[in-house]
């Protein structure tokens, strides 16, 4: 980064009568021409992450944090008369749904820290994920055209675009490169499809639906559009500048796949290289092997992606094809297996393509994201692999990016932190450590500092929501995607036990508090739905019942994004990770509110096992049914109806008894039978929580009338997140998967 050059620029930039929007592209063009190139990396081995999502977010601050120039940017803005705050109306590239996509784009942003050379590629949409708007309590969709405020991160490569071709059609693939600034800039590569209107569609939206087969169509599309672009670049640029034998491809590439989305590229990869260089196709296979990894994200098997062969075949023929050897030669390498364990593995069976188990056949290392998630992969979904592949399953425990969760989002933390203990551990986030040893003497100031965000918080909710809610208020949040899994219904019927217990004067000696929800739910997924207009109709039914209001409020913040995120995880008290043992692979949020003082309250899931582990079950709040008390309740017969006595059956009951109306669609009734009447009823187990669910909370407001000793929960928190950064996460990655030098 040319520093001195930008900041001359910028002090002659003339900002009168500018718009933000102009303002906005000038600045970042300004920051684009004096931050360099693109790294190179020809001779060396890279990593490349291949993913459907990247989750970036606002790129402005962050990308100016980066390149070392917010600070000063700042204050010749001000002297300017323009307060660097009004760039929060660029929204968000919301190029993902949720943790999946985020965490790609932790990935890039500690890489490129790193000095480590991983590139990502997958597509650029037209539109993003979903605007969220709520009319009557309901989620109402609109469409996300983020690019309305300019891409001035992007650089067009039109020299570099390639023709990928159906059976059907072809389309150009056009990458747009944004630079992912660190120690080195490494490349993020989208590619935009053009062409005939049905090639533009490719690129259009995020997640179309596929409730049709024109829609699971386009999907295979889209995932075949953007891994064959990629994998004919490696393999071009491969020629170009290490010659032409191949079995030399994987000294200096290794592909990341993150999820099944991207697996499309080892068929892909090996149809190039037995087509258009002309290799046997066992030797194209076994190069696949050391090149391709794979990381697994759920255990749900309704998200494990099979595709039906005839859609495939329709229109990409040869994949077909290969798939279908594939399939062969693994049913030989898997000969010595009982049939049950052939089944499970299988990569063709009753005319579907099972993209987990191509995937894990092929790939060299298959990762986990926590260490729970990683045991139920090797122990349940790929029992059978992990017997005959001994050491291909590992655990990497996901991360997030301290620079974006920390640095940026909490200046007023991280000042403090550096009074405790220097500055080092913005260098090398493993410093954080250091903290532990004065968590006491700091929590007075860590409060203030918790009390100054909170305040930002509820203003910023009070603008933009238009709800108030005192700054004394302790604040409980759950924001992540919406889904019966993480069972925000649950805390929708904690809420309501609090509510009828104040009320009835069951609870006393409470301290105000407010639950802040963000989710967004698919379009398609009723219940869903139904859920968030729940808790929309339990937000106005408590915040305007003066008889509690001073000790109770709800909000359900609109459009929760990555931008909101940054908010609320820094004026939170207690984080809410309450989704059922064994569901949730690992959770993000979770480490963003541990590493901004915010103490859990969750079940042993996911990565909240690891976080009480470093930070002390002490210093959060764990409830619930572990995955061994769920197998054991399994077999015992849940009946959800028994736990229904008390103050949970009267919140249930407003589902039906007239409390609330879901504007006559049947939507809550039907929450209801998912819960009691249906087959299996209460699948998430929340019932069966919910009485452990509110205890714990009950136990977090009694001990927050304990500022002190609350604060000094908080810090150490704080001070044991350090191994939740993705620094630490790219490290393993890069040792043991990518082995980068
Ligand atoms: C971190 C993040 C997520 C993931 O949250 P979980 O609680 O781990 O599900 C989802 N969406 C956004 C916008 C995020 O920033």
């Amino acid at each position: 980064m040319k520093k001195e050059q930008f900041i001359k620029e910028l002090q002659k930039l003339d900002v009168k009568n500018k718009d933000v929007i102009t303002l906005y592209n000038e600045i970042s063009s300004l920051a684009m021409q004096c931050a360099g190139d693109i790294t190179p990396t020809e001779g060396k081995r890279n990593a490349y992450y291949l993913s459907m999502e990247f989750l970036i977010g606002r790129s402005f601050y962050n990308n100016l944090m980066e390149l070392g120039v917010l600070a000063q940017t700042q204050k010749i803005l001000t002297d300017k008369g323009v307060d660097i705050n009004v760039f929060e109306e660029i929204e968000d590239a919301a190029l993902g749904n949720g943790g999946l996509g985020r965490l790609a784009a932790c990935f890039l942003d500690s890489a490129a820290g790193l000095g480590l050379p991983l590139h990502g590629y997958g597509i650029r949409y037209k539109y993003g994920l979903f605007k969220q708007a709520f009319k009557n309590g309901c989620q109402v969709e609109l469409p996300d055209d983020w690019q309305k405020f300019g891409d001035p991160w992007s650089i067009r490569r039109a020299g570099e675009k390639r023709v990928i071709k159906y059976a059907d059609m072809e389309v150009t693939a056009v990458p747009y490169d944004m630079p992912v600034f660190g120690k080195r800039i490494n490349r993020l590569r989208l590619f935009q499809a053009e062409g005939s209107e049905e090639a533009q569609k490719i690129s259009e939206y995020l997640y179309p639906a596929d409730d049709t087969e024109e829609g699971k169509i386009l999907r295979i599309r889209q995932e075949y559009f953007f891994s064959a672009a990629t994998v004919a670049e490696l393999l071009e640029n491969f020629v170009k500048h290490n010659g032409g034998d191949f079995n030399n491809f994987p000294e200096y590439n290794v592909i990341q796949l993150n999820d099944t989305h991207p697996v499309m590229a080892i068929a892909e990869f090996i149809r190039q290289l037995t087509s258009d260089y002309k290799l046997a196709f066992p030797d194209a296979l076994r190069i696949a092997k050391n090149t391709f990894a794979y990381t697994n994200h759920t255990v749900l098997p309704e998200a494990l992606e099979t595709w039906n062969e005839e859609y495939i075949r329709k229109i990409l023929p040869e994949i077909a094809d290969i798939i279908v050897e594939l399939s062969l030669y693994a049913k030989r390498e898997q000969a010595e297996c009982g049939s049950a364990e052939a089944e499970e593995m299988a990569i063709y069976k009753n005319g579907r393509f099972y993209m987990a188990n191509l995937a894990v056949y092929v790939a060299k290392k298959v990762n986990g994201v926590a260490k729970l998630h990683t045991e139920i992969l090797k122990s349940s979904t790929f029992k059978a692999a992990n017997k005959i592949y001994p050491g291909k399953f590992q655990n990497k425990t996901n991360g997030i990016t301290h620079r974006r969760w920390l640095e940026l989002c909490n200046v007023e933390l991280c000042e403090l932190i550096d009074s405790a203990i220097g500055t080092d551990w913005r260098g090398n986030i493993s410093g954080l450590e250091k903290l532990n040893g004065c968590t006491e003497k700091f929590a007075e100031q860590f409060t203030a500092v918790k009390a100054a965000k909170k305040h930002s918080l509820l203003k910023y909710i009070a603008d933009k929501e238009g709800i108030k809610i005192p700054d004394n208020f302790l604040v409980y949040a759950q924001v992540k995607r919406l889904h019966e899994y993480k069972r925000q219904l649950m805390t929708a019927f904690a809420i309501l036990e609090l509510y009828f217990g104040l009320k009835d004067g069951t609870i006393t000696d409470f301290q105000p508090s407010v639950f802040v929800f963000g989710a967004k739910s698919a379009p398609s997924y009723k219940r869903a739905k139904a859920i968030i207009k729940f808790i929309n109709e339990i937000a106005s039914k408590v915040n305007s019942d003066p008889e509690t209001s001073g000790l109770l409020r709800v909000v359900f913040v609109c459009n929760y994004n990555v931008s909101y995120a940054e908010k609320i995880v820094a004026g939170s008290d207690v984080s809410l990770q309450v989704s059922t043992a064994g569901l949730e692979a690992s959770g993000t949020g979770n480490m963003k509110f541990m590493m901004n003082g915010a103490v859990t309250c969750g079940t042993m899931d996911g990565a909240n096992i690891e976080i009480v582990e470093l930070a002390g079950r002490h210093n959060n709040y764990i409830f619930g049914a572990t995955v061994e008390d769920l197998t054991a309740v399994k077999e015992n017969g849940y009946n959800p109806a028994d736990y229904l006595k008390g103050a949970a059956g009267r919140a249930v009951e407003t589902l039906v008894d007239g409390t609330f109306s879901d504007g006559g669609d049947g939507s809550f009734k039907e929450l209801y039978d998912s819960l009691l009447t249906y087959k299996d009823p209460d699948n998430y187990f929340v019932l069966l929580d919910l009485n452990s669910y509110v205890k714990s909370l009950l136990q977090i407001n009694s001990d927050y009338k304990d500022k002190k000793s609350f604060a000094v929960k908080q810090l150490n928190n704080v001070a044991n997140s350090a191994y939740f950064s993705s620094d630490r996460t790219i490290a393993e990655y890069s040792r043991e998967i990518w082995e980068l030098y």
